[in-house]
């Protein structure tokens, strides 16, 4: 029970590795409010949580509308009264060559990856603030730092972005004991990958030191130790979770 009472938002938790941080902050007493766009989804991720006893509430909603991040943040605070943690999880990639790439993709992308995030931590803050505490993390991507020849240069930019960010409000949030963190995942198993062509999985694995994809719960435990006070003097880092396919 590393999150107990704790109210933690989370992005993008209809599947994947968002799905995976909601049930492990639930099962470690947290109150989860979730967010996704596909609605069956986010009823059956509802009704999970429900029956293991943890309080949830779904709201869909699109990151790329300003709009959203307010609402679902309004909400959190009419149910619970406060926001502890905000997981920026929610993205999207895309597979294009920088001239075959279609600018309205690339805007797709850093509208979902980057302004998103951006419009959540904006919703959160206030309430944060004054409550002198907060936990945000974001999701990046080993794609932030270094080529990747098969993604769209807007997805790497995008989540390049975002390790700016994380820096940029740790420092800022820092005097209110606010820290800001980031997970950085690759390769792992979920619908994003599954896109891969066999070969290409084959080449992927080639590079993974660990010999193997990881798991939507091997980011999860990564998001449970940065939302609890185990991590508590540890602000504007991005962590890698590759199996050693990056090091820093
Ligand atoms: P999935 O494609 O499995 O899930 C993506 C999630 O984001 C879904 O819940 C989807 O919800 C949500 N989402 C996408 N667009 C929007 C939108 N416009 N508004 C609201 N929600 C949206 O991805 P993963 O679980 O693999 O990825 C999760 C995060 O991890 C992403 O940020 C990704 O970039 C990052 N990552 C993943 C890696 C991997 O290998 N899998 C590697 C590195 C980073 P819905 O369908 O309901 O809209």
């Amino acid at each position: 029970m590393m999150l107990k009472n704790k109210v933690a938002v989370i992005t993008g938790a209809t599947r994947g590795i968002g799905r995976e941080i909601a049930r492990t902050y639930a099962e470690n007493g947290a109150k989860i409010v979730m967010t996704g766009t596909n609605h069956a989804r986010l009823q059956a991720l509802y009704e999970d949580i429900s029956l293991k006893g943890a309080e949830c509430i779904a709201m869909s909603g699109d990151v790329r509308e300003e709009e959203t991040a307010e609402k679902v943040v309004q909400e959190a605070i009419n149910q619970f009264q406060r926001v502890d943690i905000l997981v920026n999880n929610a993205g999207v990639n895309q597979r294009s060559s920088t001239l075959d790439m279609a600018i309205n993709d690339w805007k797709r992308v850093i509208d979902t990856n980057l302004n998103g995030n951006l419009y959540f931590s904006r919703a959160v803050l206030p309430y944060m603030i004054k409550q002198k505490q907060g936990k945000i993390i974001n999701i990046s991507s080993t794609a932030a730092k270094s080529g990747h020849p098969n993604a769209a240069p807007s997805y790497g930019a995008s989540k390049a972005a975002v390790d700016y960010l994380t820096k940029h409000l740790a420092l800022e949030m820092a005097p209110y004991n606010i820290v800001v963190n980031g997970l950085s995942p690759g390769p792992i198993e979920t619908e994003m990958v599954q896109q891969w062509h066999d070969e290409y999985r084959k080449k992927v694995l080639t590079k993974v030191p660990l010999k193997r994809l990881g798991k939507p719960k091997d980011i999860a435990g990564a998001a449970l130790f940065l939302a609890s006070d185990l991590s508590g003097f540890i602000t504007g880092e991005t962590i890698n979770i590759n199996g050693g396919t990056y090091m820093n």
